[in-house]
């Protein structure tokens, strides 16, 4: 759905900062991903792999560190990882929780020549 434009600004946030440090090849692109963000780390693998034909970035592997889901209950405040097919507090069963991580979607770093 959304991938090809996250995609995109993932190779912007590339070619733009491999021009700024005079970079003729960006070899590795690391990126957070939170389980919750609902993007599918294969699917932006493929669309980098064809739109990044031609550009510095070209065969740049992407490299995607997931971050769990980490909640906090409104009612006991309980904190901590939860599944994301389970969203309940572990402590108390109540569905009021307060996201903390997990949607994050962004660019590390990347590894240049
Ligand atoms: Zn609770």
């Amino acid at each position: 759905m959304h991938e090809l434009a996250i995609t995109q600004s993932i190779l912007d946030i590339a070619r733009k900062a491999a021009a700024e440090h005079n970079v003729k090849r960006v070899r590795e692109v690391r990126i957070k991903l939170g389980e919750y963000s609902g993007v599918v780390p294969q699917c932006i693998q493929y669309y980098f792999d064809v739109i990044s034909k031609g550009t510095v970035a070209e065969g740049a592997e992407l490299k995607m560190e997931r971050l769990p889901i980490l909640m906090r209950c409104e009612q006991c405040a309980w904190e901590g990882q939860i599944d994301k097919h389970h969203i309940s507090c572990p402590a108390c069963g109540c569905t009021r929780l307060k996201l903390l991580q997990g949607r994050e979607f962004y660019v590390e770093s990347l590894e240049v020549d």
